[in-house]
Formats: C-alpha cells, sequence, structure tokens
C-alpha cells in the first residue's frame, strides 16, 4: 500500500488519510485522569498513539500532538452526579485537590517516559481552560441547544438527535437509548435522561469550584475535549483518538458540542485503541483488575514470578493490531520477549559483523516497501513485525553480507522498531566493552551531581533506568558503585 490508510471508527471502513493541511496533522488524543496511577491498559492506548504519531511524523508530516490532562470535571462512575475523582482522591490522601493533580500527572509522564514515548507537543489542562469551557457553553445555549436548571447546565439532545443526528460514532439509535435508560426516579433535574452537563452546579462541599454566569460550579467531563482540541487544532482537524471505552458517552457528546459551536463536523478520522485485558477481564482502575507498569517490570506482582523490560512490554503490545483486544499472560510476554530478542541480536549482530562481499541490498529493499506498506494499511503493526522476522531471517543466513547491505539492514531495523514502534534496543549488559563502562560511570556521576543539587526524582530515575537494563547501583560511604545484575 502505498498511501496510508485509517480505519476510521465513524465511517467503520479504512479510508486513504487526507491531511487537511499538506505535510500537517493535527492529532488529539483523549489523556488520562490523573487521580491514580495509570494502569497498563491506559498505557496502552498512549503508546499505541505514540506509535501513531510517529509513524506520521516519520512519514515526513509535521505533527501537533494534543494529549490533554483532565483535572476537574470527571465525576465518579463517569456520570453526572457523584463526587469528584480528583476531589474524592484528595480526600482520601488528605491532600489538595492539586497535589493529587500533581502527583499523578508527575507519574504518568514518567511512565509515558519509561515507555520512550514521546511527550505530545501541547499537555493542556482542564483547569486551564475553565474560561473556554464556559464561552463554549454561552455560545451553545446561545443556539439552542441547552438549558440552564437551578445553576446547571445541560446539553439537550433530543434537540441536537432531531437536527444533526445523534449516535452515528458509536452505531446508537437514539430511541434505543431512551427506552435503556431509566430516569433516577424523577429527582435529575434534566428534560431528558440523555441529556449531559455541560456545567454543574457546586453543592457545598464540592471543592473543585469556579464562577461562572450560572453561579458557582464545574464543567462537564465531555467539554474540556471539545474546547482544548479546537483550541489548538482548529474547528475541524484530523484525528482524534482515544480508547474504545470513550466511544460512548464521551466522543459522541464531544461531537455534539463541537457540531452545535462551530456548525462543522469537528473530526475527520475518529481512530479507538482497543482494551487490553489481564484475566481476560477489562484492565481497569475501578474494578481494581489492574497491574501497575513499574509492577510488571519488576516482577513484583501477583501476576507473573519475574519482571520484562519496558522494551519488551512495548514490543509486545506492538506484536497485536491496536484495534484488537490484547490479553496479558506470561505465555505471551515471554514469547514477545523471545520474538524482540531475535530482532534485536540481529542488529547487534550486524554492529558487530565483519563485511564480505554478498550484496543484498534489493532484496532488504522490499522488504522495506513490505514493512512500510503493512503499517499504511492502517498501522499494522503485527505485520510489520512480521516482516522483519523476514529480515533476521535473511541476514541469519546470509554470510558476508556486503557494508551496503548491512547499513541497509541496521537501517530498516533501526527505523521500524526503534524510530517508529518506538521499541528500544539495548545492547545486553553481558557484551558491555569498556567504552559503555564508561558510559555506565558518566551516568553515575550524573546521578551523583543531581544528588548534590537535591534533584531526587532525577536521582532515582537515573537507578531505575540502569536497573531496567540490568545494572544496579550501590550506595556506600566510599562512594558509588555499579553490578550487572
Ligand atoms: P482514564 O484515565 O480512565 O480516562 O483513561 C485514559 C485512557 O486509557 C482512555 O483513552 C481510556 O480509553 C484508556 N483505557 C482505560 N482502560 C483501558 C484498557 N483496559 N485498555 C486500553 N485502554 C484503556
Ligand atoms: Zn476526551
Amino acid at each position: 500500500m502505498d498511501q496510508l490508510t485509517i480505519y476510521n471508527s465513524q465511517t467503520r471502513q479504512k479510508e486513504i488519510f487526507k491531511p487537511i493541511h499538506e505535510g500537517h496533522v493535527g492529532l488529539y488524543v483523549c489523556g488520562p485522569t490523573v487521580y491514580s496511577d495509570v494502569h497498563l491498559g491506559n498505557c496502552r492506548t498512549f503508546i499505541t498513539f505514540d506509535m501513531i504519531s510517529r509513524y506520521l511524523t516519520f512519514l515526513g508530516n509535521k505533527v501537533r500532538y494534543v494529549r490533554n490532562i483532565t483535572d476537574a470535571g470527571h465525576l465518579e462512575n463517569d456520570a453526572d452526579e457523584g463526587e469528584d475523582k480528583i476531589a474524592q482522591r484528595a480526600k482520601l490522601e488528605q491532600l489538595e485537590p492539586m497535589e493529587i493533580v500533581q502527583k499523578y500527572t508527575l507519574g504518568f509522564r514518567q511512565v509515558m517516559a519509561v515507555f520512550n514515548s514521546i511527550p505530545p507537543s501541547i499537555e493542556p489542562t482542564a483547569t486551564g481552560h475553565i474560561v473556554e469551557q464556559i464561552d463554549m457553553i454561552e455560545d451553545i445555549i446561545k443556539k439552542g441547544y441547552a438549558y440552564e436548571v437551578n445553576g446547571s447546565v445541560y446539553f439537550d439532545v433530543t434537540k441536537y438527535d432531531a437536527s444533526y443526528g445523534y449516535g452515528e460514532l458509536s452505531g446508537r439509535k437514539i430511541e434505543d437509548m431512551i427506552s435503556g435508560t431509566r430516569t433516577l426516579d424523577g429527582q435529575s433535574e434534566k428534560r431528558n435522561p440523555l441529556d449531559f452537563a455541560l456545567w454543574k452546579k457546586a453543592g457545598p462541599n464540592h471543592i473543585m469550584r469556579w464562577n461562572s454566569p450560572w453561579g458557582v460550579g464545574f464543567p462537564g467531563w465531555h467539554l474540556e475535549c471539545s474546547v482544548m482540541s479546537s483550541k489548538y487544532l482548529g474547528e475541524t482537524f484530523d484525528i482524534h483518538g482515544g480508547g474504545m471505552d470513550l466511544k460512548f458517552p464521551h466522543h459522541e457528546c464531544e461531537i455534539a458540542q463541537c457540531t452545535v459551536a462551530h456548525d462543522k463536523n469537528p473530526v475527520n478520522y475518529w481512530m479507538h485503541a482497543n482494551m487490553l485485558t489481564l484475566n481476560s477481564a477489562k484492565m481497569s482502575k475501578s474494578t481494581g483488575n489492574t497491574l501497575l507498569p513499574m509492577e510488571l517490570i519488576n516482577g513484583n506482582n501477583a501476576f507473573f514470578d519475574r519482571g520484562f523490560t519496558p522494551s519488551i512490554v512495548r514490543f509486545f503490545m506492538m506484536m497485536a493490531h491496536y484495534r484488537s483486544t490484547l490479553d496479558f499472560s506470561k505465555n505471551a510476554l515471554e514469547s514477545a520477549e523471545k520474538a524482540f530478542l531475535k530482532i534485536q541480536d540481529t542488529y547487534f549482530e550486524l554492529g558487530d559483523m565483519d563485511a564480505g562481499d554478498i550484496n543484498k541490498v534489493v532484496e532488504i529493499k522490499t522488504l522495506e516497501q513490505k514493512a512500510k506498506a503493512a503499517l499504511n494499511d492502517d498501522f499494522n503493526t503485527p505485520q510489520c513485525i512480521a516482516v522483519l522476522h523476514e529480515l533476521a531471517k535473511l541476514v541469519r543466513t546470509t554470510s558476508g553480507l556486503d557494508t551496503e547491505s548491512i547499513a541497509a539492514a541496521q537501517l530498516l531495523l533501526h527505523q521500524y522498531v526503534e524510530e517508529v514502534m518506538g521499541v528500544q534496543f539495548i545492547k545486553p549488559v553481558d557484551s558491555l566493552n569498556s567504552k559503555e563502562g564508561e558510559l555506565v560511570n558518566m551516568l553515575i556521576n550524573l546521578r551523583q551531581d543531581a544528588k548534590l543539587s537535591k534533584n531526587w526524582a532525577q536521582a532515582d530515575a537515573i537507578r531505575n533506568e540502569l536497573k531496567d537494563i540490568g545494572i544496579e547501583i550501590k550506595d556506600s560511604k566510599d562512594g558509588t558503585t555499579w553490578t550487572k545484575l
């Protein structure tokens, strides 16, 4: 496939990707609600879109990648009633809500860095865009698609459905949704149970609150994404992504809000990553069926008796297509490890190889075309990996590759595994030569500097990263030493 095609969840078909402005891509992905540690399911979605953003860049596009941080407005059970998830956690940990936000935002960024994800171009927060959210609500009220009741503002889904049609993305019909929704014993102030909150009046105990034309309150969860995506990417932009579970109601509501506010279809391509499961059930914070990234990496968990490096975990995720579910099991991770090490060994063997006179450049270029065709087919990473195995086989079964062929094979592996899939090759510690040993010493000195300037986070990060590649640091009164694990 010469051109990139993307499966558009809205039209339910693969379409040739044409950005609005050639050479530039606007990508928006719903980010985490920062009220607890991100689990590996969340990571799968963000790693998927990291790969997607990397591939779009690899194809020569300038990507503006916006991934928000939800730090207000996301209520328990993803509903319009109940406590704010962040405020709830703040009470539990006896911290300010903004301390919770800071703690888990930093934790999220650290985890993303461990998995070698490139930070987005913009990482806007809901609380940083309250003014813009109020503006959009006023606009929607003015256009007649929202109403105020007792200090709260709701979006009128029935009216919207009559004008524009609601439910196209998730393939739901409003009549079915109505019959499937129970009214809360007439307690709800909404005109219709399907209506959703744009602004909620804050009760006396609600600690995250702002002034608005409707009194003191807070924004509804769906609004921030409509506001921030259009602010930074335009009223219509190229790609909107998120996990499959956000299709309804979150993305459906985003579409409705933007369509009314801007009278335009907001997104050209909707992309949804499928769920990561653990023991065949969705990994989820609320059910407790979770595994934290560091628990998987250091092996300190109830499911596996050993750890797996970030490269192996990321490669494992790349071995499944992003639209398929992926189940964590020891067997699956171990076969991913075997597969990855085969490719990694090939990469390092190429570096140490003595060149002969066999030229395989034509074959290698053909494989490159196949790897690209796989990714052009809706980012088919498992297919791409199959091609990389073909390359590894070619390298292993040909003795005496010439310099040009060695360089071509190395480049292909570097570009597709490291640059696009974002999986780093890490030289096994056993084969560290003296120069590489010096590099480890250099990192230890940097960590020493970090400690002197009380930058504990950096010092810990260096120690943890070295541990991930099998090097353990020991501090004693005589200084710091390192050993191979
Ligand atoms: P949240 O912080 O709950 O809003 O979730 C952040 C992102 O992670 C969203 O895009 C979710 O769709 C995604 N997500 C949540 N659980 C999973 C899972 N088990 N597998 C893959 N993605 C998930
Ligand atoms: Zn969102």
